[in-house]
């Protein structure tokens, strides 16, 4: 039978404006970033998904690609209501999770959300921007760096014994922004994470959202251009000395060395990882087609939202086609810090296309 179109994951922004931490790059919680006092001076609510919206998409996506979905990457997605439904619908629709989560585990406790969350993940990103307490809590503020590490620790013990009785597997991930404050410590980073057991350590480069941040960039001038590509040589040289617990390799993704003139276009030669491949699902339905801060993926256009028409309408329509097409016409899509080579996007694909084998 032929499938239908549409993308092979998608993200549900369930929950972005509920967060415990103040991480100083974040474009909505930022002790920075003016969004959430603006939204409490408004009178606005806070943005929270119906969970019936997750179920009608994923009723709709029958028979499409959609073999994953992630639970909102802004905000805490464990702090959402309704978060143990969607592990329900993730069962019942046979359809994997991959979850970033800031590492604090809150309301069960690190043991109790692996129990739930391993049978069905197929990654669990974990916000991680230090390899030493200072660092760490200075970047993602209000977070305790002990605490997260033996969350780190439950978590894979878990994860590792429900692998070794023949269940799922489900991947750990360190994930990073870059930031100048944490630069000098991603080596370490990559040394704890085989340490613990974490197979991946992934990043990408700053959003700029407030000033404050302006000198945080690894993008930002040459000279920082140039500390950035001695760190990403160095933190290649300790994957490969330092080694899981099995032997492998941590998995390095997106930190490679960056061309002199990186400053204006991150690759000018790289494509987007995402249209065609992935969609966006705003908390009220609006269909985004990528994870662009909110301001600058509105200026892609507007597609509507999924309460009215299906994700196969959207895919289909000429809008979203022409989107596809002509992307790098559009000045959001020339800055984008998202863009990557060719080559590591097959592979990336091939990757996850083996992951769900
Ligand atoms: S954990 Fe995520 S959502 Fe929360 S403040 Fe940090 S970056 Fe923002
Ligand atoms: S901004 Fe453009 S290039 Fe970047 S992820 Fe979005 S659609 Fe793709």
């Amino acid at each position: 039978m032929t499938q239908k179109p549409g993308p092979w994951r998608i993200t549900f922004d369930t929950n972005p404006d509920d967060c415990n931490l103040q991480c100083i790059m974040c474009e909505e919680h930022s002790i920075y970033s003016t969004c959430q006092t603006r939204r409490k001076q408004e009178g606005r609510p806070r943005r929270r998904m119906d969970i019936q919206l997750i179920r009608k998409i994923l009723e709709e996506a029958k028979g499409t690609p959609l073999r994953e979905i992630i639970p909102s990457t802004m905000g805490e997605p464990l702090l959402f209501r309704h978060f143990e439904s969607i592990i329900d619908l993730c069962h019942e629709f046979d359809v994997k999770m991959n979850l970033t989560t800031n590492g604090t585990f809150p309301k069960h406790g690190a043991t109790k959300w692996a129990e739930k969350i391993v049978p069905i993940g197929s990654d669990v990103k974990i916000s991680w921007n230090g390899a030493t307490k200072k660092t760490s809590e200075l970047i993602m503020i209000g977070s305790n760096f002990e605490q997260r590490v033996q969350n780190i620790k439950d978590f894979i013990q878990v994860r590792d014994a429900i692998a070794k009785e023949g269940g799922n597997f489900c991947r750990v991930t360190f994930q990073l922004t870059f930031v100048e404050l944490g630069i000098e410590e991603i080596p370490a980073v990559v040394k704890l994470a085989a340490s613990l057991g974490v197979n991946r350590v992934k990043g990408h480069h700053l959003w700029v959202f407030t000033k404050e941040m302006e000198n945080e960039s690894m993008r930002r001038s040459l000279q920082a251009i140039r500390k950035w590509n001695a760190i990403a040589r160095l933190a290649h040289e300790t994957a490969e000395k330092y080694r899981l617990p099995d032997g492998k390799k941590v998995l390095l993704e997106n930190i490679y060395e960056l061309d002199e003139h990186a400053t204006t276009e991150l690759l000018p030669e790289g494509v987007c990882p995402f249209l065609g491949e992935e969609a966006w699902v705003s908390a009220k339905g609006r269909f985004n087609p990528c994870c662009a801060p909110d301001e600058d993926r509105k200026k892609l256009g507007d597609f509507g939202t999924l309460e009215n028409q299906s994700i196969e309408d959207v895919w289909s329509s000429k809008k979203y086609q022409n989107l596809r097409n002509n992307y790098l016409q559009n000045d959001v899509c020339k800055k984008c810090n998202m863009r990557k080579k060719m080559n590591d996007l097959t592979r990336s694909r091939h990757a996850a296309e083996l992951e769900t084998v």
